[in-house]
């Protein structure tokens, strides 16, 4: 008998923030490919016994295996008949490549399911006192990656759209990136006096947030050295932190 797959998210760091399906799943599962670092709390919802395969064993900026292996061990673990979880940072269809390892299960016929997790788009601005979005602020916010240069030909950002309005923006995967990102936001439109933050492994104790402006917070992110992975949020919400900071 066929498997079944299950892609749950294990939400932004703090292991509290594990929705409750996603531990009985874990306390149900023979396998577990695991993404990256997640914290050891989460995995204790793991059973004895059940099989735990590290898949971003090297680093946030090491080279992980290739996504078609990946594909290839969740097809082949749901073909042995067993009850896969595959547990992925955050959400799994927010920048996760949750989408393709749906696919190829589809393509295989393998019967899957998604637990939806925190997002740390979302978690992390919150842990660091930034709503999203505030009322009197902007009532918009858009999750972009940053993973190219606003110039790279293959960019399908729409950076001069988002340069133009109020609205929040939170940029992921952007760390390596972000005196070209910000620097573009700035070229594009957007006041160079913008509040801005980046977070650093936000919602554990290891949280570290660096505040300035889009002229400004490149250097001060290099300056504190900042390390990924470090989500960024521009926008005038940014400034509701002086106010609303509440974990350190
Ligand atoms: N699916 C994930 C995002 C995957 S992309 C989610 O929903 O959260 C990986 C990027 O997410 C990182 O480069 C970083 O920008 C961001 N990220 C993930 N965990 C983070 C954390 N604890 N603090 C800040 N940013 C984080």
């Amino acid at each position: 008998m066929t498997g079944f797959v299950s892609l749950v998210g294990a939400g932004p760091g703090d292991p509290g923030l594990l929705t409750l399906k996603a531990a009985q799943r874990l306390g149900e599962a023979d396998v577990v490919l695991v993404d990256r670092l997640v914290d050891p709390a989460v995995l204790a919802h793991v059973r004895d016994g059940a099989e735990v395969v590290d898949v971003g064993k090297t680093s946030w900026t090491g080279t992980a295996p290739r996504q078609e292996e990946i594909n290839a061990q969740l097809v082949a673990h749901a073909k042995a008949g067993k009850r896969v979880v595959r547990l992925k940072g955050g959400d799994p269809f927010v920048f996760g490549r949750g989408s393709e390892e749906a696919e190829a299960l589809v393509a295989e016929g393998i019967s899957f399911e998604v637990v939806p997790g925190v997002t740390s788009a979302v978690a992390a601005p919150a842990y660091a006192g930034i709503p999203v979005t505030a009322r009197g602020y902007t009532q918009d916010v858009c999750v972009v990656t940053g993973h190219l240069d606003p110039d790279d030909p293959a960019s399908r950002v729409r950076w001069q759209a988002l340069a133009s309005g109020p609205g929040t923006l939170v940029i992921l995967m952007g760390h390596d990136r972000l005196p070209v990102l910000t620097q573009g936001l700035i070229r594009y439109g957007r006041a160079a006096d913008t509040p801005a933050a980046c977070i650093e492994r936000g919602t554990t104790p290891e949280q570290r947030v660096v505040v300035g402006t889009l002229a400004t917070l490149a250097d001060e992110v290099a300056a504190a050295g900042l390390k990924a992975p470090v989500a960024t949020v521009v926008g005038e919400v940014v400034r509701l932190r002086e106010k609303l900071e509440w974990f350190s």
